[in-house]
C-alpha cells in the first residue's frame, strides 16, 4: 500500500468505445506511480475494465453500492459481492451527488460503509459541507458528524481498511478548489477527530482530497502534510490530465 491514492470518478460519462479509448490512454501512459491509482467507471463497463486494467497498476472501483449485502429482491441494485466479482477493490460511499440527489443520510451511507467492508472493498468515504453550510461556519461540525455517523456503527477500527476522501460540495465540478490552507485545516480537523478514538489509525488513514482537482494544482494540493492524495472528477476523463495528477502525487 501506497501513502497516496489518486482515484478518478467517471460518473455517468462516456459509453463502451470513450471508456475503452480512455483507458488505453492510461494504460499507454502510466509510469511508476508513487501512489496507488483507480478509476470508477459507471457500473455496466466495470467487468470490461476490469480486464483491460488486469496485471497493470491500475486499480478499479465502483461509485456506489447497495446498503444490503444480498442476495436478494433488491431490483436495480448491484451488491458489494458483485462489485467485488467483478474485479472492484475499491467503491466510493456517499459521494455528495449521492447525498444531495439520492436523498443518502448518514444512516445509509454508514451501512453502505460496513456493506463495502463485508464484501472485501475498500470504501472510499466521501464527507463534505456545502457552500451555504461552510458561510454559516459549521464545516466541522458538517464534517465531524459525517464521520461520527460511520465511526459509531463500524468503530474506528474499519478506518484501517478504509480511505476518507474530503470533498466541500462548493468545489466539486465548479471549477472553484478549496485552497490549500482551508483544505488543509479540514483534513487535520478530520484526522484529529479519528486520532481522539485511534492515533494510529489517525496517522494511517489516506485522507483525499476532492473538488476540482486538475494537474495544476495537484502537487500544491499534495504537498500538504494531511492530504494524502485526490479524488478527481472531471480531470479524470482526460487521460494526459490525470496522469499528471498522478504524477504529482507522492
Ligand atoms: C468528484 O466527482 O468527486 C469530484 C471531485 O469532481 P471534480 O473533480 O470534477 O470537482
Amino acid at each position: 500500500m501506497r501513502r497516496s491514492v489518486v482515484a478518478g470518478n467517471w460518473k455517468m460519462h462516456g459509453v463502451r468505445a470513450d471508456q475503452a479509448r480512455l483507458v488505453g490512454a492510461l494504460l499507454e501512459g502510466a509510469e511508476d506511480f508513487a501512489c496507488d491509482v483507480l478509476v470508477c467507471p459507471p457500473f455496466p463497463y466495470l467487468l470490461e475494465i476490469s480486464r483491460q486494467l488486469s496485471g497493470s497498476v491500475w486499480r478499479l472501483g465502483a461509485q456506489d453500492l447497495c446498503a444490503d449485502p444480498g442476495p436478494g429482491a433488491f431490483t436495480g441494485e448491484v451488491s458489494g459481492t458483485m462489485l467485488h466479482d467483478v474485479g472492484c477493490t475499491h467503491v466510493l460511499v456517499g459521494h455528495s451527488e449521492r447525498r444531495a440527489l439520492y436523498a443518502e443520510d448518514d444512516a445509509l451511507i454508514a451501512r453502505k460503509f460496513q456493506a463495502a467492508q463485508a464484501a472485501g472493498l475498500v470504501p472510499i468515504l466521501c464527507v463534505g459541507e456545502s457552500l451555504d453550510e461552510r458561510e454559516r461556519g459549521v464545516t466541522e461540525t458538517v464534517v465531524g458528524r459525517q464521520l461520527a455517523a460511520v465511526l459509531d456503527v463500524a468503530g474506528v477500527a474499519a478506518l484501517s481498511r478504509a480511505i476518507i476522501a474530503y470533498e466541500p460540495v462548493w468545489a466539486i465540478g465548479t471549477g472553484k478548489t478549496a485552497t490549500v490552507e482551508q483544505a488543509q485545516a479540514v483534513h487535520a480537523f478530520i484526522r484529529g477527530r479519528v486520532a481522539v478514538q485511534d492515533a494510529m489509525i489517525a496517522r494511517s488513514v489516506r485522507i483525499l482530497y476532492g473538488g476540482s482537482v486538475k494537474a495544476s494544482n495537484a502537487a500544491e494540493l499534495f504537498a500538504q502534510p494531511d492530504i494524502d492524495g485526490g479524488l478527481v472528477g472531471g480531470a479524470s476523463l482526460h487521460a494526459d490530465e490525470f496522469l499528471k495528477i498522478g504524477a504529482a502525487a507522492p
